[in-house]
């Protein structure tokens, strides 16, 4: 698992920062302010002072792989990068706090996993958020993804919106969405929504009036009964206020995902919340089935929540097959091939993100490892029994 946040012990006097991190020592003087120039530790001495005139910063990685006396390095701002941090790269964008000594990583340029995370606050409270909410002032974020979202290089495929709950900045929100696309205009953006707030019509035609050429809000649906999604998201009323959210972005030309988490609470109707889906919200544009990530809430709640994925096969497979066969775009996410049924493997998808996804050592002699998407980092805690290397000469067409 990558380390995203860590220490320095380098510090020096300049207040929090945000930085691109670049490895080019052509860059002009101009533009230098704005970067920061990574060195990989075994080409320190080729540089000359021409080279790393006027950086905001002096970054080095790789100072464990040889033996040098960093005090003999005279730069204005110097950062060490602890190991874990090694594998951050010319266009990356970092935060630095240099009088607290801390490092987070905000964007990798050669990731598709990339995260705004935008708030720990949130107006739910899963019985499986693996990131439970904590109602703290963390506006900072936004003003800190502001100053980040420029810096991010134009090429990026997809960025995702995640918290908390981020319409809760609401117009914070709509500013961060509105600089993804006046900066990021060829990025996909990808938000992570339990869709509440838009069930006011006003708040949804304010994103929808942004006009982003490439979004689609993707939002939590438990169950086609009110009652149990209210449980599992613990929130009284948040059936009917999701549903309306749905509705609007619907009215407001919105696209939206709908996710549903399969687990002990909601694994026996999912039939039901195909059928549901397929006659009420025909429209939404993705419907994706998940697997559980054991984290946050969940790990207290995992006695409630933990079903073996090969006990909900027959449910799993009626529910996509039934979607599919209405001509809806649907996947399965989270789940490792050797737990799914043959007929399901078309629709898993390769859905954990990059920094936290893992394989177990048994997956080596899998023949279908690299479609399989593998394990959180996390699911060492709990997986299914049924985890087996997949062992066949005989691949379908299409390569699983
Ligand atoms: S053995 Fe590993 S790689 Fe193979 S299908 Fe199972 S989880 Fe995936």
């Amino acid at each position: 698992m990558l380390k995203l946040h860590s220490s320095i012990k380098t510090k020096f006097n300049k207040e929090t920062f945000i930085t691109k991190l670049t490895d080019s020592t052509l860059l002009p003087l101009p533009l230098r302010s704005f970067n920061s120039l990574l060195v990989d530790a075994t080409n320190l001495e080729n540089l000359n002072s021409q080279a790393t005139q006027e950086f905001e910063c002096l970054v080095i990685k790789n100072s464990q792989n040889i033996d040098f006396d960093y005090s003999n390095i005279h730069y204005h701002n110097l950062i060490i990068l602890p190991s874990e941090l090694n594998y951050l790269d010319s266009g990356d964008i970092i935060k630095v706090s240099p009088q607290s000594g801390k490092i987070s990583t905000l964007y990798r340029k050669n990731s598709n996993y990339n995260v705004i995370f935008m708030t720990e606050r949130c107006n739910s409270n899963c019985l499986m958020c693996s990131q439970p909410p904590r109602n703290i002032d963390d506006s900072y974020l936004v003003e800190d993804y502001l100053k980040a979202i420029p810096l991010m290089s134009p090429e990026t495929l997809e960025i995702g919106i995640t918290g908390g709950e981020p319409t809760l900045l609401k117009n914070d929100f709509l500013k961060i969405v509105t600089a993804c696309r006046d900066y990021l205009p060829s990025t996909a953006l990808h938000v992570l929504s339990n869709g509440k707030l838009f069930s006011y019509l006003q708040y949804a035609c304010s994103l929808a009036q942004i006009q982003h050429p490439d979004l689609m809000i993707g939002i939590p649906l438990y169950s086609d009964i009110a009652s149990i999604h209210n449980y599992v998201v613990q929130a009284e009323d948040a059936f009917d206020q999701t549903i309306r959210g749905i509705l609007n972005l619907e009215r407001t030309n919105v696209r939206v995902e709908i996710r549903v988490v399969v687990h002990q609470q909601t694994y026996q109707r999912l039939e039901q919340i195909a059928r549901f889906i397929a006659r009420n919200l025909p429209f939404v544009s993705h419907i994706t089935f998940m697997g559980l990530e054991i984290m946050g809430h969940t790990r207290a709640n995992l006695e409630q929540l933990w079903i073996d994925p090969v006990d909900y096969q027959d449910k799993l497979e009626e529910a996509v097959c039934y979607l599919n066969r209405r001509g809806m775009n649907v996947s399965i996410y989270n789940h490792q091939l050797c737990v799914l049924r043959k007929s399901l493997w078309p629709f898993a998808k390769k859905s954990i993100s990059d920094w936290k996804n893992e394989y177990f050592p048994e997956c080596d002699a899998c023949t279908v490892k690299d479609k399989c998407g593998g394990f959180f980092s996390s699911s060492s805690l709990r997986f299914s029994n049924h985890i087996n290397p997949i062992v066949s000469k005989y691949l379908l067409p299409n390569g699983i």
